[in-house]
């Protein structure tokens, strides 16, 4: 962490720390606040850093992240830190749950000096939630701070957008994505190869959070030895690669990288349903209680997912081989700087046929056939 960042376990996005210590500082943190950014970017953390500095007695205004307070908040425990989230399969936020945590806040706080109502995903609030909310706006009680998040804030109700102070978060530069990621780790004490590391920092754009998805993903490493299969088959044996059967490298390293893969559908359920909301009613509903069992090739989201990795990761690949740099895995093409242009579009190509194509193991053989110039671009 840079020597600037007020809030303590909080990297990059030293402007709006900033801004945010700033108004704690003065008493003058507004009452209704916005984080968008991309998903993994570190909304959360920096909403939860808020939290901290606000009701942390020992470092008031800035959190020590190590007092009761500072650890019930990171662990979701403290009675005046609410979340409110989207719930069930269309992951809206219900407005019930809005009275709820509404309702909750109108007395004096119940430990500490702030009321603190966490939304995410905000842009998928009902709009009769987003009309609750905005009727707290228009009187606004004195230590009450809703903090929503959102990868979307376009989607906000304008009426909500334009009572509330936005916080616009951008990607981390490489030193405090290193730093943002290297933490994290040390406090899941997870182990971490050096080339997962180096290929989740690379294909994180900026987003720790995505960057732990990828180094927690276990399909990584097969992913990684299927780009290697993927660009020997795109270079000068591509037919036999290509041809070669269920049971060539190419393709089973394919299968191992689909069926690696998490579908959620084929989790185990979980005994029950976690409380969503602070004094809201857990639900009880049980989910299907037997997973099923993957197909040998994967299900089609693994396919999918597998395709949508692959193409992310060839496409980085490519980009720093046309930097001149080794790339991700090794890799013996000798490319032209036109073959370089005509793979990424081949690549890019894919990537968005993904989407609307039914069967992506076509897709992607057709895309290596395309990328080693056997079919035209
Ligand atoms: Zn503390």
């Amino acid at each position: 962490m840079r020597e600037s960042s007020p809030f303590r376990g909080v990297h990059g996005h030293a402007q709006a720390q900033t801004m945010l210590a700033r108004a704690i500082d003065r008493g003058r943190l507004h009452h209704g606040l916005v984080l968008s950014g991309p998903a993994g970017v570190g909304k959360s953390r920096l909403a939860l850093a808020l939290a901290r500095a606000l009701l942390c007695e020992t470092q008031p205004g800035r959190g020590c992240g190590e007092c009761t307070i500072c650890r019930r908040i990171g662990e979701g425990r403290h009675t005046d830190v609410a979340w409110l989230r989207g719930e069930g399969k269309s992951g809206r936020v219900r407005v019930q749950a809005a009275r709820e945590v509404i309702a909750s806040t109108q007395g004096a706080p119940f430990e500490g000096r702030a009321h603190l109502v966490l939304i995410d995903p905000a842009d998928r609030m009902m709009d009769q939630a987003a009309n609750a909310l905005l009727k707290t706006f228009e009187e606004p009680r004195p230590g009450v701070h809703y903090v929503l998040l959102t990868e979307n804030p376009g989607d906000l109700l304008p009426t909500v957008r334009s009572r509330c102070t936005s916080i616009a978060l951008g990607p981390l530069d490489p030193e405090d994505l290193r730093a943002a990621v290297d933490a994290a780790v040390d406090q899941r004490e997870i182990e971490v190869e050096p080339a997962t590391l180096r290929t989740a920092l690379e294909l994180a754009d900026g987003r720790p959070g995505r960057a732990l998805e990828l180094i927690e993903d276990p399909s990584l490493p097969a992913l990684r030895q299927l780009l290697r299969e993927v660009l020997r088959a795109s270079g000068a044996q591509a037919r036999a690669q290509l041809y070669s059967g269920d049971g060539g490298a190419l393709w089973a390293s394919w299968k191992e990288a689909v069926t690696t893969s998490v579908d959620p559908e084929l989790l185990p359920a979980p005994e029950a349903e976690p409380a969503v909301i602070k004094g809201g009613r857990a639900s009880k509903k049980k989910r299907k209680s037997k997973a099923k069992a993957p197909p040998v090739w994967g299900t089609p989201f693994q396919q999918r997912r597998t395709l949508a990795r692959l193409t992310e990761l060839w496409l980085v690949h490519l980009r720093q081989r046309m930097r001149g740099a080794a790339g991700l895995v090794e890799d013996t093409n000798t490319l032209a700087p036109d073959d370089f242009v005509r793979q990424v579009r081949v690549v890019q190509g894919l990537e968005s046929s993904i989407v609307r194509n039914p069967n992506v193991r076509l897709a992607l053989e057709q895309a290596i056939a395309t990328a080693a110039g056997s079919l035209p671009a």
